[in-house]
């Protein structure tokens, strides 16, 4: 009998004998769950000073007229790295959840059509200050899904972020998305240096990066490796699939991700 919970022991056999390792499951759920609550609060220290920064270079970039050329573009750079550290904020909280098996979605009625525009607007400035141009092939409307949208914007923003940060200044970046199968297809395909097949799964692992020696490489910063974990975490918790190939083309990636329009988990 075993007062507490124990992992299945190890035996580790060697010339002088053997030792016998026990560990205790309960004080590791313990730690666990420690690393979770302080992930949590730590986030929510960092969220609530820079919801308060955020707010205060809103109202400066609002009153923009009464500022000079370089003041002004002072400001909207603020606001993009403000937004960045929110979002990276965001994404570690759900990586704890995932970690912890806590991830739950807020689900809700959701345009596709609208989600993707509403990602490429977004996206716009820092398509215009890379030098990429945007072509997108999107309907009007489409069929409603059942989605978290936090959740899929912040998969819509990383995989389009990927692209600009990836496309060499002159290059492009196709956005669609359509009705295919009893699903949303929707395709962002760059004109990058391309993820050679063999890492075409693998970029989907967490803390999994390639290098690419790519002159802007420095655009974007240097990424922790788990932004596309998030995403295929995510894009599967409603069902869906995302994945990579090579684009149409040649050259470059396409990242598809199909979200079912009729899925009861
Ligand atoms: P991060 O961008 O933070 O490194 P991600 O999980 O978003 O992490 O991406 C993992 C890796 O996949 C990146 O390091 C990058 O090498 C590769 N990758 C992602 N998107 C693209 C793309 N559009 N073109 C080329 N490589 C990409």
């Amino acid at each position: 009998f075993l007062p507490r919970m124990l992992h299945v022991p190890e035996l580790f056999e060697g010339a002088g004998g053997a030792i016998l390792v026990l560990s205790d499951v309960t004080e590791l759920a313990r730690v666990d769950e420690m690393r979770a609550e302080l992930v949590a609060v730590a986030s929510h220290e960092l969220r609530t000073p820079l919801t308060t920064l955020r707010m205060t270079l809103l109202m400066l970039e609002e009153g923009a007229a009464a500022l000079s050329d370089r003041q002004r573009e002072l400001v909207s750079t603020s606001v993009l790295g403000a937004a960045q550290l929110a979002s990276t904020i965001d994404e570690y909280l759900d990586l704890t959840r995932i970690e912890a098996g806590q991830l739950r979605l807020d689900r809700e009625p959701i345009e596709p059509a609208a989600l993707v525009r509403d990602a490429i607007a977004r996206a716009a400035t820092l398509a215009a200050d890379s030098g990429v141009r945007l072509e997108t092939a999107i309907p009007d409307r489409l069929p409603l899904v059942v989605g978290d949208g936090a959740r899929l914007r912040l998969v819509l923003d990383n995989v389009l972020s990927n692209a600009l940060k990836y496309t060499p200044w002159g290059g492009r970046v196709a956005i669609e998305a359509a009705e295919e199968d009893g699903a949303i297809r929707i395709g962002i395909a760059d004109t990058g240096p391309g993820i050679p097949a063999e890492y075409s799964e693998r970029v989907f692992e967490k803390f999994f990066r390639v290098e690419h020696h790519l002159p802007n490489r420095e655009r974007g910063g240097r990424g922790a490796g788990i932004g596309l974990y998030l995403c295929r975490e995510i894009v599967g918790l409603h069902g869906g699939t995302i994945r990579c190939d090579e684009a149409p083309g040649g050259s470059g990636t396409r990242f598809t991700v199909r979200i079912p329009i009729q899925f009861s988990p």
